[in-house]
């Protein structure tokens, strides 16, 4: 599809971060937003964009997402990573954080190489904006469904030539309380690089001197991570009481209706706010596929899992195995079962998650000078239009 350096979107309502403008335009040169007004603007020689009267939103941002439309970023090919920024950015992500799974250094570094290749001729889809790494440094009580094969204490010596080595990577979750994670936490944030809290058994006390040391995140919250636990008589409050009690601690939720009842998620919204909340899809390669057997990880040696009930499941249906889930079903899912409101629950899929990943300055809400990350779609949240950077990069037919 065409891109064009003058863009004027017209006849929608506008998602602004503090209010809606219930019939306005906004104007896009070379990529970047140039004006937003109520009624309609003068734009010679303008491609033009009719909203018919639908919602014009800023894009989706999924900063936790392994694959989608059949395909698995641990695939480790330039097709997985364009296939899947294709098959989300139709359900409105337009930037996203390809995330790994444990596994051997060899498949890792395969990802890593592809994500480079694969972001220097991605115009088809949505926006890479850097690598998510997670594991392999993880408490094995917790692994959830990461190879319990491949999960090991944090190596300086590997994760420093890792990181070295590729700049792409902007997080990295790890479960704190393992021997040489306040080191590599320190290390990794010093770099500049997002320091998560995952697949962790950690108590109050370590969650504590995690978040001194550069931990600012919990990943997939609640998911593989430790509540109130007991040892002898005494109570421990774990990571997830943790999170709740350190105000600046940022959490992202699988807000897809299944990992968390909507308690969890109107709790979630109550204590930590639309400020320190991210909506992640957390998605597998089944995402945007039929139900049925998959494979989670990549294909040559991944698990085999079972998607049903709007949801993987590992075969004896013990555990999740990741989400299926697609951008537009996060924010649905918020607005009709957790009852949140449109505004703050966009906020907690565009603004939330583009200041945890420190991109602020070009994403994440509709405001001159930023990119033109920008959907179209109507009160269900069916996506019409998507546009990143100024391309339309998916239009329904
Ligand atoms: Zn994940």
């Amino acid at each position: 599809m065409s891109q064009h350096s003058r863009i004027k979107i017209y006849n929608g309502k506008i998602i602004l971060p503090e209010r809606i403008i219930p019939q306005g335009t906004v104007l896009v040169t070379d990529g970047v937003i140039t004006a937003i007004a109520a009624g309609e603007l003068e734009f010679p020689d303008a491609m033009e964009i009719n909203a018919n009267g639908l919602y014009i939103s800023p894009g989706f941002i999924d900063i936790h997402v392994h694959g989608g439309g059949g395909y698995d970023f641990m695939d480790g090919t330039t097709e997985a990573f364009l296939k899947i920024a294709e098959m989300h950015a139709k359900h409105g992500t337009t930037a996203m954080l390809p995330t790994t799974l444990t596994s051997e250094k060899e498949d890792l570094l395969h990802t890593l190489n592809a994500y480079d290749a694969a972001d220097k001729i991605n115009t088809t889809g949505s926006a890479f904006i850097g690598m998510h790494m997670e594991g392999p440094y993880f408490a094995m009580s917790q692994r959830g469904a990461q190879d319990p094969k491949y999960i090991r204490d944090p190596d300086p010596e590997e994760y420093k030539d890792i990181l070295e080595s590729y700049p792409s990577i902007k997080r990295w979750s790890a479960a704190p309380e393992l021997k040489g994670a306040i080191a590599f936490g320190k290390y990794v944030s010093a770099k500049g690089v997002l320091a998560a809290i995952a697949h962790t058994d950690a108590v109050y006390e370590e969650v504590l001197e995690a978040f001194e040391n550069g931990y600012s995140l919990a990943t997939h919250f609640y998911s593989a991570m430790s509540g109130v636990t007991r040892r002898n008589a005494f109570r421990f409050a774990g990571v997830i009481e943790s999170a709740y009690l350190l105000d600046e601690m940022d959490v992202e939720i699988i807000a897809d209706g299944v990992h968390l009842p909507a308690p969890l998620l109107k709790l979630v919204y109550k204590i930590k706010g639309t400020e320190h909340t991210a909506l992640i899809t957390d998605a597998m390669r089944a995402a945007g596929m039929p139900e049925g057997e998959s494979i989670l990880g990549n294909l040559k040696n991944g698990l085999k899992v079972i998607v049903e009930d709007g949801v993987a499941k590992l075969p004896d249906r013990s555990a999740f195995a990741g989400s299926v889930a697609t951008a537009d079903r996060l924010v649905r899912t918020m607005i009709h079962i957790a009852g949140i409101s449109l505004t703050d629950t966009i906020r907690m899929i565009t603004e939330t998650p583009a200041r945890i990943m420190k991109i602020s300055d070009k994403k994440g809400s509709l405001l001159i000078g930023k990119d033109a990350d920008i959907l179209i779609f109507d009160e269900n949240i069916n996506i019409n239009m998507t546009m990143v950077k100024g391309k339309v990069v998916y239009q329904k037919g």
